[in-house]
């Protein structure tokens, strides 16, 4: 800025040093002068001048010679004009270097930290960028994420630190002090000043709903029974939820397989403490504790009803014949349920009991 309050000459001067071929045909406010050196035109500008006074008004002849020496005069301008902006160009550009030079250049060799350079938020290591440093670096009450020594101010949302693989809650490359939920990548975090909250796991509410978490993250790939129990686990019932994609599914009950295992899910909560009979797609199982009883097969009385359980399965009995009675090995059916001494006796038609192999005992049907 400086250069622009020096008085004409000095301008001038300078406008020689940047462009000796041209600078001698103009002036500080860019019109050609008459002059006898180096391009020949400013010469012939003054002639054509004089030519353009004297011919003015005479005949045609005249009149179109005149034209022709107006238009090389207008060539003449036109000529100055460019060699005007060619200079106002690099006088501007000599301006801006100038006053550019303090902003890429640190007075201060010691500091350390961030600095605008070009347009972008650079770290410098005394003085020196640094492209190697990556992670957070306090600037102006705030602290900025630094990725390979610039600042990342294009980051918004929960983004993870590459330093450190942990993940924090950022605008325009910023730390937000964030307490809430937050996505990234399909998976949500439980913040606490905008880091993920270690002390939620568990089982954390959301939204009316009830969701699985491990140390402020959510377990959005977990799908099937979780124990909330274990090390770290926030108020831990020690029971077993059924979950999808990290919610439990209080609307669901039934069966569901885990470990090799059917169990009977009851409001989205294993039914460790129910032994009896429950119904899951149209049909319907014998448990005990809560785990599908796949080794039995005998006689189950539950609430008030008899039901045959063949590995586990209720089997509905429908057959029209007369009622035996069978017990889980021995190969033969009676009529007597204290007949040949039968361990667990129960009740099925003949059918059933030739069905499941059995045949008929010679002392009960002679
Ligand atoms: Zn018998």
């Amino acid at each position: 800025m400086r250069s622009l309050h020096e008085n004409p000459e000095t301008v001038g001067a300078k406008m020689s040093v940047l462009c000796s071929f041209c600078v001698h045909h103009v002036t500080v406010s860019g019109e050609a002068v008459n002059s006898n050196s180096v391009c020949g035109f400013p010469k012939y500008t003054a002639e054509l001048y004089i030519a353009f006074f004297w011919k003015t008004g005479y005949n045609k002849e005249q009149g179109n010679r005149y034209r022709a020496e107006k238009q090389a005069i207008s060539e003449v301008q036109r000529r100055s004009e460019e060699m005007k902006k060619k200079v106002f160009a690099m006088l501007t550009a000599l301006v801006l270097a100038v006053c550019m030079l303090p902003s890429t250049v640190y007075a201060d060799r010691n500091y350390t930290g961030l600095a605008l350079e070009e347009g972008e938020w650079i770290y410098f290591n005394e003085g020196v960028p640094d492209a190697s440093y990556t992670g957070f670096v306090d600037y102006m009450d705030a602290s900025y994420l630094v990725c390979n020594g610039r600042a990342c101010t294009e980051l918004n949302g929960l983004q993870q630190n590459p330093a450190d693989q942990k993940f924090y809650f950022l605008a325009e490359g910023r730390l937000q002090k964030h307490t809430g939920w937050a996505e990234y990548d399909n998976h949500w975090f439980i913040l606490k000043d905008g880091q993920p909250d270690t002390g939620q796991t568990g089982l954390v509410e959301y939204n009316g709903g009830l969701f699985a978490a491990a140390a402020g993250q959510v377990l959005t790939d977990y799908s099937g029974l979780f124990l909330n129990a274990g090390d770290g686990i926030v108020n831990p019932d020690n029971r077993w939820y059924f979950l999808s994609n990290g919610q439990v599914q209080k609307q669901y009950s039934g069966l569901a397989l885990y470990d090799g295992h059917w169990f009977y899910v009851q409001n989205g909560m294993l039914a460790d403490s129910l032994t009896g009979i429950v119904p899951h797609d149209g049909a319907e199982f014998y448990v005990i504790n809560g785990e599908v009883a796949g080794d039995y097969t005998g006689a189950v009385n539950y609430a008030g009803k008899n039901y045959l359980v063949i590995k586990g399965q209720v089997d509905y009995d429908n057959g029209t014949g007369q009622k035996v009675w069978i017990d889980l090995t021995a190969a033969k059916y009676h009529l007597r349920r204290d007949c040949s001494g039968m361990d667990n006796a129960f009740q099925v038609s003949v059918e059933k009991a030739r069905e499941l192999g059995r045949t008929a005992c010679k002392k009960c049907f002679k």
